[in-house]
């Protein structure tokens, strides 16, 4: 059969979490291969096919390994905690100084079925874990992540409590669902906005100009995600366009899918924040005989290609229809990026 999309191979995988995230225990994607090098779609399972097909041409990208050059050899990496108890928080962060030397920490909130005093006990149990590491502010610094879970009134109220409690907030990305709220939040808080999936979700149909002019409205900070966005070079183009210090972020991938966003984190004019890579803890089996982890705070910018047995391994974890919906919501996304082009 053909693939199309002058793919030589596609191989349905499924990845173990060591924790649960985003509600799942098992992170699943298809590797596409062209010649010898490789791209990972791993559009979550809830997407639509325009989406998918946004991902896709992201990771076709890297499958034809056209990546721009870039200036910098390795990144800065942040840590990350979920939505986690704070015993739980507080290991994470201790290994995340201690064996990854991560001092900036990413930190999940406004989880469904949570309250904001289990925010409040998170975000002081990862303040207390970076001081008792020798990480105090602002060499440790903490971020948020509300994921667009919060009304703009309840934001005011809510990044003033975490602020305080960090020791000050590098930054709180998307803490409301829209562009026009994070604009109105951000007359009314001192705290920094990032724009993260207001990015995203306006990428379709409006211009780069306009998009511009909104994000820069909404947030102080670009929340950049290589494949999600179509691409490294896309990505350079909003990063251009928007004009506002950038974090490259991933999206839950294995080693050899983190490849695109390293890419783009290196080929980027300024040197990002500290990036979203952090993810390789949360995964039980990687696609690759070693799992990407940071020293010394960084992550190289390698191009990692997966081992044969472990991507054996990863196909052998879904069963066959599984697998065939993965083929065919490929095929599906194919469909739509050709008829774009
Ligand atoms: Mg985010």
């Amino acid at each position: 059969m053909s693939l199309g999309g002058g793919l030589d191979e596609a191989v349905p995988f499924a990845l173990p979490l060591a924790r649960r995230f985003r509600g799942t225990g098992l992170r699943e994607g298809v590797l596409l291969r062209v010649g010898d090098t490789w791209g990972e779609w791993a559009p979550f399972p809830e997407y639509d096919d325009a989406t998918g097909a946004r991902w896709l041409a992201g990771a076709l990208e890297a499958a034809r390994g056209d990546w721009p050059a870039g200036y910098r050899d390795s990144v800065e990496i942040n840590a990350i905690v979920p939505a986690l108890d704070p015993e739980t928080v507080t290991r994470l962060v201790t290994d995340a100084v201690a064996t990854d030397g991560c001092t900036v920490v990413k930190v999940k909130v406004a989880e469904r079925g949570q309250t904001f005093d289990d925010d409040v006990a998170r975000v002081a149990a990862v303040r207390a874990a970076l001081d008792d590491c020798g990480a105090p502010a602002p060499t440790g610094r903490i971020r948020v992540d509300v994921n667009g879970g919060w009304l703009v009134d309840d934001a005011i109220e809510r990044l003033a409590v975490l602020d305080d409690i960090a020791e000050g907030l590098e930054y709180a990305e998307q803490p409301c669902a829209t562009l026009e709220e994070m604009a109105s939040l951000r007359e009314q808080t001192h705290v920094r906005l990032a724009v993260d999936e207001g990015v995203r979700l306006a990428a379709a149909g409006e211009t780069d100009a306009r998009l511009a002019e909104r994000v820069r409205a909404a947030g102080d900070v670009l929340v950049l995600k290589a494949v999600p966005l179509g691409g490294v070079r896309r990505s350079l183009a909003i990063a251009d366009a928007v004009g506002l210090p950038v974090t490259v972020s991933g999206a839950l991938d294995s080693t050899v899918g983190l490849a695109a966003g390293l890419a783009l984190a290196a080929a980027l004019p300024d040197p990002p924040y500290a990036c979203g890579f952090g993810t390789g803890r949360l995964l039980a089996a990687d696609l690759t005989g070693e799992t990407a982890l940071p020293r010394d705070g960084r992550l190289s910018v390698v191009r990692h290609v997966p081992d044969p047995s472990r991507l054996a391994a990863a196909r052998a974890r879904l069963d066959d229809d599984r697998a065939q919906w993965w083929l065919d919501r490929l095929a599906r996304c194919l469909e739509v990026l050709g008829a774009q082009s």
